[in-house]
């Protein structure tokens, strides 16, 4: 992959919503190679100008976050299916912070949702093998921009429940939804408090056969805890809310759609769509700086730099404060535009 022609034939392609094309183009944004880089940049910048008829396109963007087991690819799948067979286009993600770390995947089996990947109307994209966190949340954001201008309908974002991956989904989805597993006693499974606050929706899954009971008591459980957060401007009344689902057999999952639409509708007509993407947009552009600094700071020559005055601070030659003033003052007259 390398030119301007071959560029504008993918966005081309993107645009017209070739799955082919579109997954050419993930791999571009995935690469870390510099020139890779540059033709990445040239296709986002094109699929936006203005002209193209991905240039406004919006998909709902829903974040779709639990643990390992909760029902995740058994969810996606029946409900990728069903928003398919009312004439959506869905894409799947996986912001999978496992393979950030050791290059292995939870999310990322091509044998999970079968029916949906064989689905016309659908495209899912396992998680890259390898990358850094904040590898893992540049690239996410820009498959998520370029599923939207590929014309999907609806993208879902799918990542496992534990902490840092789904800070990086909710930055980048309209609709978190938290999916969860009957518990088995009164306890609120150990959600954390920040992931809660975080979500739209909490569906409460395997609420068929044996386990409806603990299913509904479950959901009870954390509808009240929701009741007990506050309210926030950007939902209307009865949000967040929680919900029994299940994905085997499909009850509840008209519901849940139903809510998102609810949910998608009132924000943005309040205004509140257009500001949370404004706010997400500001904030992965000051990430971009921190990682761009981070960069910077391992480069060889401020490698050196930063080695050189760490052992004159060890050997007390230097205080730490002052040794941090000269390494900051060396990294201002580094040229941030070099790559690493
Ligand atoms: P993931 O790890 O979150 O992707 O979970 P999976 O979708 O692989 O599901 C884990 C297990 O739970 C599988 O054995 C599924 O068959 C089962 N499961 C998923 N959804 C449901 C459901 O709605 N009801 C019941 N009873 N089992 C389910």
């Amino acid at each position: 992959m390398a030119g301007r022609a071959d560029v504008a034939e993918l966005a081309a392609g993107v645009a017209a919503g070739d799955r082919r094309a579109l997954a050419r183009a993930i791999t571009l944004v995935e690469s870390g190679r510099a020139d890779h880089r540059a033709d990445a940049l040239a296709l986002l910048a094109r699929l936006r100008a203005p002209g193209l008829p991905s240039a406004g396109r919006a998909a709902l963007r829903i974040g779709l976050s639990g643990t390992p087991g909760v029902g995740k690819s058994t969810f996606i799948e029946a409900f990728g299916l069903m928003l398919t067979a009312a004439g959506l286009r869905v894409a799947v993600l996986a912001v999978d912070p496992s393979s950030a770390r050791s290059g292995g995947s939870i999310l990322g089996d091509k044998t999970r949702m079968e029916r949906l990947s064989r689905d016309p109307m659908a495209f899912i994209r396992p998680s890259p093998s390898q990358a850094q966190m904040g590898g893992v949340a540049r690239r996410s954001r820009e498959a998520v921009a370029l599923c939207e201008a590929a014309g999907f309908d609806v993208v879902l974002i799918e990542t496992v429940g534990v902490g840092q991956s789904e800070t990086v989904v909710a930055e980048l989805c309209d609709i978190f939804v938290l999916l969860l597993a009957p518990a088995g006693g009164d306890e609120l499974q150990g959600v954390k408090r920040g992931i809660m606050e975080m979500a739209d929706l909490i569906l409460v899954n395997k609420a068929d056969g044996a386990l409806k009971p603990a299913a509904m008591r479950t959901m009870a459980d954390y509808a009240g805890a929701l009741g007990l957060l506050r309210r926030r401007a950007q939902d209307p009344a009865g949000y967040p809310k929680a919900l029994c689902v299940s994905a085997t057999t499909g009850e509840g999952l008209a519901g849940a759609w139903t809510d998102m639409q609810t949910l998608a509708g009132w924000r943005r007509e309040n205004g509140h769509w257009t500001a949370r993407r404004a706010g997400q947009a500001r904030h992965w552009f000051e990430e971009e700086v921190r990682q761009g600094l981070l960069s910077v700071l391992g480069q060889a020559s401020a490698r050196a730099r930063l080695d050189g005055l760490g052992a004159a601070v060890e050997d007390g030659r230097m205080t730490p404060e002052a040794a941090a003033a000269e390494m900051l003052d060396a990294l201002r007259r580094v040229d941030a535009s070099r790559p690493a």
